[in-house]
């Protein structure tokens, strides 16, 4: 009797939070994030990036793999302990030992906040050489670890394993089952990175007019980056209708890495008229959120890197420096200010033009006459001079080393210079 009310209670909330413009942010750091290649966290690193996650609103976070070993254990009770406010979670196997531990992990949090996400291979690669199972030993695997999981759990995620490459007959079927025997979040997973945007709009399309029961249950997504197409699969299936996305910070994650949270985030904030659903994700977190991932898990995203790269707010070409002191706009895609990151930088360097230094010079308080700022755009472009020229470039370059591009100044350069001590 009480199982039936509160499956009633259940499916009203679902269907509820269903229809609200939203997209619920899951964050896979701590876990898919934390198996790249290179990348070892200990329990207190990961504390300090749940904390900070779930301060930046970030609706689950997905804690750490139990079965993976005592380090990932310790550190989903550590945060179990100690994080509040977004929906904590551990990945588990069908197996009753796998859920008894993550029951035991998180047993510390309100049932509301607590959650286990179940996987099994789906796919034929993954049913005949991992599983070696029958599709209903999969179906049967899978159904009775959500039935078990209920006990503990009242958040219970499925999320067949290597979906994407899964008969979509088949796929529906293990959802239905999934969604039937308890689960209220099913996730689509592109393990290996393979799919294109249509693709996958199409296959969510096909899962919702093809599981019948598939209102029940909240619908998530995991996409990985192999192809570079992980924020656009995740739009396009948020465009067909999907209610969470999975990703990790930076991007970082198994081989290409899965979708870089901070890239979804910032497509929505910045197209709501496009997609009209928003995320409790606040954007200004989003730059010191990447900056901690990068310092402690030691890998640092590229410079160019979507978002939070350090060049997306630098620039060094004339023509674009001298465009943003009149109208920062004109070069950049969103401020600095929208995600906590800044101030603009203007790089001195072999493309850049008079303005740009006369700036920099100005900004420090140097008055100067176009003939010197003439001088540091030579010694920029490599030109030479005679050695009586330098030591008045170098006292000015001295005081633009801040914005170099190499932020190196030459004080060797004038051969001879008695300064220099050879
Ligand atoms: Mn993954």
């Amino acid at each position: 009797m009480f199982s039936a009310i509160n499956r009633k209670v259940k499916r009203f909330v679902l269907r509820q939070q269903k229809k609200k413009p939203i997209v619920l942010i899951s964050d896979t750091t701590l876990r898919d994030g934390a198996q790249m290649p290179g990348i070892s966290l200990d329990p207190q690193q990961k504390l300090t990036i749940a904390k900070a996650l779930a301060a930046a609103g970030v609706h689950s976070i997905d804690c750490g793999f139990p079965a993976a070993g005592p380090n990932e254990a310790e550190g989903i009770r550590l945060i179990a302990k100690n994080v509040k406010g977004s929906v904590l979670s551990a990945l588990s196997r069908t197996l009753r030992a796998d859920i008894d531990l993550a029951a035991e992990l998180l047993s510390g949090v309100s049932p509301l906040k607590r959650a286990i996400t179940l996987f099994i291979g789906t796919s034929p690669l993954h049913r005949e050489h991992k599983h070696h199972m029958t599709k209903s030993q999969i179906i049967d695997t899978a159904t009775e670890a959500i039935a078990y999981a209920q006990s503990a759990f009242e958040i219970i995620s499925f999320g067949p394993e290597d979906a994407s490459r899964t008969e979509p007959d088949f796929l529906h079927k293990v959802y239905e089952e999934a969604i039937a025997a308890g689960a209220v979040s099913i996730g689509f997973t592109d393990t290996v990175g393979v799919l294109t945007p249509d693709k996958c709009a199409d296959t969510v399309r096909r899962i919702q007019d093809n599981v019948s029961n598939i209102d029940d249950a909240m619908m998530a997504v995991h996409f990985h980056n192999d192809l570079g197409l992980a924020t656009a699969n995740s739009l396009a299936c948020i465009k067909a209708g999907v209610n969470v996305v999975q990703g990790t910070i930076n991007g970082i994650g198994e081989r290409a890495g899965n979708v870089a949270l901070e890239e979804v985030v910032m497509a929505l904030h910045l197209h709501k008229n496009e997609y009209k659903r928003s995320t409790t994700v606040d954007p200004r977190a989003l730059s010191k959120l990447s900056e901690l991932v990068a310092q402690l898990t030691g890998f640092q995203p590229p410079s160019n890197k979507a978002v939070i790269g350090k060049n997306i707010f630098r620039t060094e070409a004339g023509i674009h420096q001298d465009g943003i002191l009149q109208n920062p706009d004109t070069y950049l895609p969103f401020p600095p200010e929208m995600i906590g990151a800044g101030p603009v930088e203007l790089v001195l360097g072999q493309q850049s033009g008079k303005n740009a230094v006369r700036h920099h010079l100005e900004s420090n308080g140097i008055t100067t006459s176009e003939e010197h700022v003439k001088l540091v755009l030579d010694y920029l472009k490599g030109q030479k001079h005679d050695d009586g020229d330098y030591p008045e470039i170098i006292t000015f370059l001295e005081k633009l080393r801040p914005f170099l591009a190499d932020g190196v100044v030459p004080t060797g350069m004038a051969s001879g210079n008695a300064a220099d001590g050879d």
